[in-house]
């Protein structure tokens, strides 16, 4: 078990890493982000931060002398950059989850091999690749990049084979899988964190509302079809998790289907579908990812109220601040970013109880 006053080093300067830092701080260790940004929202609450590129080999030689553990809330860092650390400190989650978690046909073929269902999907290589892809999928289908993507970025929808050109310019030629439009009823999360020592807790599913590709709010408890479906995406969950021997939180996106769930995509990380747990679970995502990063037993996960919704706080929407800091009801959450931009996460909001 890390000892309270030991330095836990974090991989990413975003709003994951600011509230996986207070999260730490509450245990008593000290935060060292790294991260390229200059206005990284992380370091705002970190004891210190390393600004430099995930590239840079000697700034992250430096970063690692400095911290007693490393962890992450940004997984597309460098697997090269990763490995060497795990060198010098431990790493969690480990390599594996990041070579699994960073691409998505990896993750695809993963998830299949463990038995779980996804969207019906193609590789795509080269233009020749997509009309091949597209024969062999159908129509609507959406192209995604195999790496970087998020919050709906490096995506295309293809409606008609006309679209097929203008959609791998959008995401920029580069390899890419295609995917069958999944005709879902909800979107739903399972979010679980495993221990260093292989225990897992999970917490109760949230139905998961999206706009234009971002999470705007997660509910529970979710809808009869979700809740009949929680348990196997669950275990599918777990499965993933102790085969990647992964440690620390894992989330993985399901759609719900009338034939059952199918399996989105997978962040090996804290998420934002789990930021309803600050306020309504006995333990946090963010409490919980650190307890598994510094060897200590997890906490359990039981709902604080029959009815949680928590809502995100996407570019303008933050200005709505005084009103919501008025509202006793609610917990507010700033990430202290400077500029509202359209899409950008600026905070989020949790309600218990209707
Ligand atoms: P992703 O980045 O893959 O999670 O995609 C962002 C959002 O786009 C998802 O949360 C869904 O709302 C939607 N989406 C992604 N893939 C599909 C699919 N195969 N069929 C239907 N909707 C999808």
């Amino acid at each position: 078990m890390l000892p309270p006053g030991s330095t836990i080093g974090i991989l990413g300067g975003g709003q994951l890493g600011r509230m996986l830092a207070m999260a730490a701080a509450s245990l008593g260790y000290r935060c060292h982000v790294f991260a390229p940004e200059t206005d990284a929202p992380a370091s705002d609450v970190a004891a210190a931060t390393t600004r430099a590129d995930y590239g840079d080999a000697d700034a992250l030689a430096a970063f690692a002398a400095q911290v007693d553990v490393i962890t992450l809330e940004w997984e597309n860092v460098d697997r090269e950059a990763v490995r060497q650390l795990a060198e010098l400190v431990p790493v969690h989650p480990g390599v594996h989850s990041l070579e699994v978690a960073q691409d998505r046909m990896a993750e695809k073929q993963f998830v299949e091999w463990l038995g779980g269902r996804t969207a019906p999907w193609a590789q795509v290589d080269s233009r020749a690749g997509l009309d091949a892809a597209i024969a062999q999928i159908g129509l609507p289908a959406i192209l995604k990049t195999r790496r970087m993507g998020y919050d709906g970025k490096g995506q295309a929808r293809i409606l008609v084979a006309s679209d097929a050109d203008a959609a791998w310019d959008a995401i920029g030629q580069q390899p890419a899988i295609l995917e069958g439009f999944v005709n879902f009823a909800h979107e739903f999360s399972v979010i679980l964190c495993r221990g260093q020592d292989g225990t897992m807790v999970d917490w109760p599913v949230p139905v998961n509302l999206h706009k234009a590709g971002i999470l705007a709010t997660s509910t529970l408890p979710p809808p009869a079809l979700v809740r009949a479906q929680a348990g196997e995406a669950a275990a599918l969950a777990r499965t993933v998790a102790e085969k990647l021997g992964h440690v620390g939180v894992l989330a993985c996106e399901f759609f719900a289907c009338s034939d059952g769930p199918r399996f989105n995509e997978m962040a090996p990380r804290v998420h934002n579908s789990g930021h309803w747990t600050i306020e309504g679970s006995a333990a946090s995502q963010f409490e919980n990812h650190i307890r598994a990063v510094a060897g200590l037993p997890l906490r359990p996960t039981g709902l604080m109220a029959s009815h949680i919704e928590m809502t995100n706080l996407i570019g303008a929407d933050a200005d709505a601040w005084p009103r919501l800091l008025a509202d006793p009801g609610v917990h507010v959450h700033l990430y202290g970013k400077g500029e509202a931009r359209p899409g950008r996460k600026m905070g989020h909001v949790t309600r218990l109880g209707k």
